[in-house]
């Protein structure tokens, strides 16, 4: 029987978006079945498509770190693509899962290891081979960051510029959840990412900084100035390497001071902790008991106001001339409630899944092995998202 549908798993304040967008697109899609752990969040994003769109989806069981529990899911549901919307941790068993099947993947986030923050691609891209000899693709970080970002830099190298010099991804998000310190994903993946030491690249090599030791005042569109701190993100692996004749590239995100005061506090009595303690006789991991104590990022989105702008600024040089551009979007944390049930971080992270799954799914991107988002063609990709509701500008800047 011919493989039909997309299979998506996880079931947090991500997937609830991109199920619900892909729901919206029925007609690509076909056919949709929402898994995850903990059956009953997928019964409840279930209902709520039935409601509000009168399109009925399925729903599985299933722990993602294990392999033949996936492949057994994968051979019932029998889907053309299976879309990652778990946590980085499940992402070599799912693709492993899926070339044992013989289908497409897509994720939002590189693997991580459970006990060491790397934040890498290595592990995903040795899968190249395997991927091809299955004859089918993997496409990483489809989310904003990494995912929309490389798009646009993707963009302007196809569209706007002969060479590209330098990439700064400006990352603000002005959304007010009303709680003294909350993470608007997953807090494990959000706290490891911001407490890990700051890098970026130059001239060919890495350069790294003290966590958040680099701090700018970025004026951004719609938003106004924020301070803005210079972290690692992944899409600068792959970036560096796709974006050809690069010297420089940098990711900076927005943090308010409550939230920098908790996390250092957190930090310094060992609340951030990833490696096991022992406490009243009983391993526990710090960092996954803080997780418990917060809340969860999917319960943030009725709670959140105000917007979030996320976007590329790119220098270079065209017909011999030099230019600069700024391509962002802005994102209202409320209209994306209304719209889908989750807030913006899950919006913005959420639609360009669905983007990337559904130009995947219809083979308007093709190719076999294991793919960055920015390899591929980035037109369709920014089509899309100005009919999905993540539309971008474009703004010419000066040239300092
Ligand atoms: P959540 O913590 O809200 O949701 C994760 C979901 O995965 C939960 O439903 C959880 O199940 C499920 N899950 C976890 N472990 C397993 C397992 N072993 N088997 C099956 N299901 C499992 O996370 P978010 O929705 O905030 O984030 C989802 C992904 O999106 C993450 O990988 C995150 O890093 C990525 N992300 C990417 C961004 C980007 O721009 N590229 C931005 C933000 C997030 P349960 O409910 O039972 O715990």
């Amino acid at each position: 029987m011919s493989k039909k549908g997309i299979l998506i798993i996880g079931a947090g304040g991500v997937s609830r978006v991109a199920t619900v967008k892909c729901a919206m697109n029925i007609d690509t899609f076909e056919t949709i079945t929402l898994a995850s752990r903990t059956l009953s969040k997928c019964e409840v994003i279930k209902e709520e498509i039935l409601r509000n769109q009168k399109v009925s989806i399925n729903t599985a069981c299933v722990d993602a770190d294990d392999v033949p529990a996936l492949v057994a899911l994968i051979k019932e549901v029998n889907p053309k693509l299976v879309l990652n919307l778990a946590l980085p941790y499940q992402d070599l068993t799912i693709m492993d899962a899926c070339t044992q099947c013989n289908v497409d993947y897509v994720d939002t986030a590189n693997y991580e290891h459970p006990d060491v923050a790397k934040f890498e691609y290595k592990e995903q891209w040795a899968k190249h081979e395997q991927f091809k000899e299955a004859n089918v693709k993997a496409l990483l970080g489809s989310g904003f960051d990494p995912g929309v970002t490389g798009v646009y830099c993707a963009y302007a190298a196809q569209n706007l510029f002969d060479e590209i010099h330098t990439i700064d991804i400006m990352d603000c998000n002005a959304g007010d959840h009303g709680y003294a310190f909350a993470t608007n994903f997953n807090p494990e993946i959000n706290l490891r990412e911001v407490s890990s030491k700051g890098r970026y690249w130059e001239e060919g090599k890495w350069i790294e900084t003290e966590p958040l030791a680099i701090r700018i005042e970025h004026d951004y569109p719609e938003i106004g100035v924020k301070p803005s701190y210079l972290l690692y993100h992944e899409e600068l692996e792959s970036l560096c390497k796709n974006i050809k004749g690069l010297k420089r590239i940098r990711f900076f995100m927005t943090f308010g001071d409550s939230y920098i005061q908790h996390m250092k506090c957190l930090e310094n009595v060992g609340m951030l902790g990833i490696k096991e303690v022992e406490h009243k006789g009983q391993k526990i991991i710090p960092m996954e008991f803080l997780a418990t104590l917060l809340p969860d990022p999917a319960s943030l989105g009725p709670l959140t106001v105000g917007k979030t702008n996320i976007g590329c600024i790119i220098e270079g040089i065209k017909n011999g001339i030099k230019k600069k551009v700024y391509i962002y979007n802005i994102c209202d944390h409320e209209e994306c409630y209304k719209e889908t049930g989750g807030q913006a971080v899950s919006y913005t992270t959420g639609v360009p899944a669905m983007i990337g799954a559904k130009l995947i799914y219809k083979g308007i991107w093709d190719g076999k092995g294991v793919f960055n988002i920015e390899e591929f063609d980035a037109k369709p990709f920014m089509d899309e998202m100005m009919v999905q509701g993540l539309p971008y500008t474009i703004l010419d800047l000066p040239v300092d």
